[in-house]
């Protein structure tokens, strides 16, 4: 249904939806029932918010206001139990939001969740590290095979009565970045979303999933569609209200950007604020600016300087993603380059196999050069995880959000992943 702008509830503050209401000449607490019904009982129309009296029900339509969240048109499902939504936003524009059961890693890199680390869990990685008794190049070997054995120990429900999850959202229709490695790139931009079209995302998800909030671990990673930094203000917004109005906490947040420098110098301010992954995916400037033209604007050197002025928890870490490109990033030399570059910073690194694409002339990393990259990492005394890819026979996985479902082809294989 269309909808006219700013007739959408959902995305509204409570101060905001108390303006409405009293111009509409409504009492004044039912504002109150309005943003319980929208954020914790997840209601997609109006007439689901029974609280409320059929006549000011009446009054809101009449008016032309609607639940307005974003609705799942179409879905597709992964053999490795991820889920792909296209969502269709009041005008009609689409994008894409994924649903990963026990989580991808995206917040650390192996597995684990982002409360788990602060909590204090022993990192078994820096562990072994220290305890050499294994071999370097046989250390990316276990750290994969204990990935693969946590995920499946894990399983959608856990034992222990709470269901984990990784829900994946995106901040624009489209993207205007353009890393040449990219698939939402090729869409070029459309338009940023409002806060309520991204935090609607994941309201329309965990309704679908029945997910109860406060029990359930759901992780959230603004990875979609989108660069997150260029649509800054929506995107604070969407964190307020994810984690004020619907109780997910921001540390189990994490925001991924391809490096705006002064979003990131503002968002080191926020005192409400997710987790930061920045995309680094390159060692030096000249391979970055060919992947990612945006280096032009904002150096590698200008990123890290933004980034170190982030206050971070005790046991907080910046993630730095590096997406492996065949020949492109992956040699030795790159390694090498990206330890001297982290060095000194409280820095983990998350590694992820490039993703195919069509119509993207790249190639992905052959398995012992990633296993190699990831091992001198190590060696050099930097965290570094291997992320398992998801979804990727749907087209769910890093950088293959696009727009629509219909005309794509199928990978026949995901076994390579
Ligand atoms: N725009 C933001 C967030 C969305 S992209 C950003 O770029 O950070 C999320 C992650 O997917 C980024 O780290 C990006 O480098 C990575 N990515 C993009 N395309 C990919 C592909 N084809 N394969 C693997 N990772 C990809
Ligand atoms: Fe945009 Fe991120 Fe894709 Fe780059 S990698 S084009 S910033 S979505």
């Amino acid at each position: 249904m269309f909808i006219k702008e700013n007739a959408a509830l959902f995305g509204k503050t409570l101060v905001e939806l108390q303006t409405l209401v009293t111009e509409l000449g409504l009492q004044k607490f039912r504002a109150a029932q309005i943003f319980e019904a929208l954020y914790r009982g997840r209601v997609s129309s109006l007439e689901d918010i029974t609280t409320l009296s059929l006549e000011a029900r009446e009054r809101l339509a009449l008016e032309g206001f609607a639940v307005g969240r974003p609705e799942v048109v179409q879905t597709a499902k992964s053999i490795d139990g991820t889920e792909r939504y296209l969502m269709r936003m009041a005008d009609g524009e689409t994008v894409e939001t994924v649903w990963m059961p026990e989580g991808d890693g995206g917040e650390r890199g192996d597995g684990s969740d982002a409360a788990e680390e602060e909590a204090g869990e022993v990192d078994s990685i820096q562990l072994r590290s220290v305890n050499s008794e294994v071999s370097e190049p046989e250390l990316g070997k276990l750290e994969q095979s204990a990935g693969r054995k946590r995920w499946r120990d894990v399983g959608t429900l856990e034992k222990n009565g709470y269901r984990r999850a990784t829900i994946c959202i995106s901040s624009q229709v489209g993207c205007a970045v353009n890393c040449q490695f990219c698939l939402t790139a090729k869409l070029g931009i459309k338009r940023n979303l409002t806060a309520g079209e991204i935090a609607g995302q994941v309201a329309a998800v965990l309704a679908r999933q029945q997910i109860r909030v406060g029990q359930d671990r759901i992780n959230l990673v603004f990875m979609g569609m989108g660069e997150p930094f260029l649509n800054y203000d929506s995107f604070m917004a969407s964190v307020r209200l994810l984690s004020g109005a619907m109780g997910i906490p921001e540390s189990r947040m994490t925001v991924s950007t391809s490096g705006i420098e002064p979003a990131i110098r503002r968002f080191a301010q926020e005192p409400v604020r997710p987790k930061l992954a920045l995309s680094l995916n390159a060692s030096n400037d000249s391979v970055r600016a060919e992947i990612m033209p945006i280096t032009r604007k904002w150096n590698i050197a200008a990123l890290l300087d933004a980034v170190a002025t982030i206050p971070l928890g005790k046991r907080e870490y910046v993630t730095f993603e590096y997406v492996l490109l065949g020949g492109v990033n992956d040699q030795l030399v790159h390694a090498g380059e990206v330890l001297e570059l982290l060095r000194g910073l409280k820095a983990k690194i998350n590694l992820i196999v490039w993703n195919p694409g069509p119509g993207i002339a790249y190639s992905q990393p052959a398995p012992e050069d990633v296993t190699l990259f990831q091992a001198t990492l190590i060696s050099g005394g930097l965290p570094t995880y291997i992320r398992r890819p998801r979804g990727r026979d749907i087209f769910a996985a890093c950088g293959q959000l696009k727009r629509t479902m219909d005309d794509e082809p199928q990978l026949v294989s995901i076994a390579s992943a």
